[in-house]
């Protein structure tokens, strides 16, 4: 049997350990609930690296995606109703190299304004 390599998982582990394993917007830090988002999808054109990467709890990674929570591109978190979200900004990397890009956020938002 020939498993079918998951190019997601090395993404996954390099971003979870560049945000402690935390969810980036309400810090919850069950592994098993944690996903690897890319800000920019990939199948938009998106690159697979870390600062196009954010780690982010089911709840949220939804959220996210269907643009119901925004993150700005100065890391302000701006969320349409009322799911939760206290944090204000995001939590970011120690690393600055590996903030995620407020371009690739930018591009992230233009995308959901259109598919709105
Ligand atoms: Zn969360």
């Amino acid at each position: 049997m020939i498993k079918p390599i998951r190019k997601q998982s090395t993404f996954r582990k390099k971003v979870l350990e560049t945000y402690d394993n935390c969810c980036s917007i309400c810090e919850m830090n069950e592994i098993k609930l944690l996903r690897a988002s890319h800000i920019w999808d990939v199948k938009n054109g998106g690159p697979d690296t870390i600062d196009n990467g954010i780690a982010l709890c089911v709840n949220h990674e939804i959220a996210f995606d269907k643009g119901l929570v925004k993150i700005l591109p100065d890391y302000s978190v701006k969320c349409l109703n009322n799911l939760g979200v206290t944090a204000e900004k995001i939590k970011l990397p120690k690393v600055e190299k590996n903030y995620p890009s407020p371009e690739y956020l930018k591009r992230k938002i233009e995308l959901n304004n259109k598919s709105c």
